[in-house]
C-alpha cells in the first residue's frame, strides 16, 4: 500500500534531530538549515512547527516555474526539481502555500522534502513520532489534511515570533 508522512505538530518537542538527519541524508553534514525539513520554535508555549513539501494536490510550485524544472510522480505525489531546467528564481518558494521550499544556500537551487525516494529518513530519528510513515488509507490522508490545517493557521497567527 502506499503511504503518507503524517505530522503531528503536537507531539514534536522542537529538538530538530529531523531536519539534522535530513541534512546528513541529503548532504552528508549536520546542518538543521540544510533539511528539508524546517522546524520552527516558540519555547515560551512548548511548539515546534513543521514547514516541509506536503505533496499537496494543487503543487502550485510546478505551474509557477517558467522553466517546467519541477515535476510530479503521479503515483507518488514526489515533486522533484531538475536542476538544469532551474535558473534560480524562486517563483516556487513564493508559490508554495505550505511555506516548504528554500534555496540552497549554496546551489541556489530549490531545497524540498521528496520523502527520500519513499523511504523518509527524518521518521526514523523523530523520537516522540512527531513523524509516522503511514499507510494512505482514506482515514489517514484525512486527518492528515485536518492537522496539516491546523499547523498553517499556527503558523499564519505565529509566524512573526517563531523562527
Ligand atoms: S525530530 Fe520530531 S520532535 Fe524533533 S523537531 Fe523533528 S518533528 Fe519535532
Amino acid at each position: 500500500m502506499e503511504k503518507l508522512l503524517f505530522v503531528n505538530m503536537d507531539k514534536c518537542t522542537g529538538c530538530k534531530q529531523c531536519s539534522l538527519a535530513c541534512s546528513l541524508m541529503k548532504e552528508d553534514l549536520f546542518d538543521s538549515a540544510r533539511g528539508r525539513i524546517k522546524i520552527l520554535k516558540k519555547e515560551d508555549i512548548a511548539l515546534g512547527l513543521q514547514l516541509l513539501c506536503e505533496q499537496c494536490e494543487s503543487h502550485p510550485c510546478i505551474a509557477s516555474c517558467p522553466n517546467g524544472a519541477l515535476s510530479r510522480n503521479e503515483v507518488t505525489g514526489i515533486i522533484t526539481v531538475d536542476e538544469k531546467l532551474c535558473t534560480s528564481q524562486g517563483a516556487c518558494i513564493d508559490a508554495c502555500i505550505y511555506h516548504a521550499i528554500r534555496l540552497h544556500p549554496e546551489t541556489k537551487k530549490p531545497m524540498f522534502c521528496d520523502l527520500c525516494g519513499g523511504d523518509p529518513y527524518c521518521v526514523k530519528h523523530c523520537v516522540p513520532e512527531a513523524l509516522q510513515w503511514v499507510d494512505k488509507t482514506e482515514a489517514n490522508l484525512k486527518e492528515k489534511r485536518k492537522y496539516r490545517s491546523t499547523r498553517m493557521n499556527v503558523y499564519k497567527a505565529l509566524k512573526k515570533e517563531i523562527a
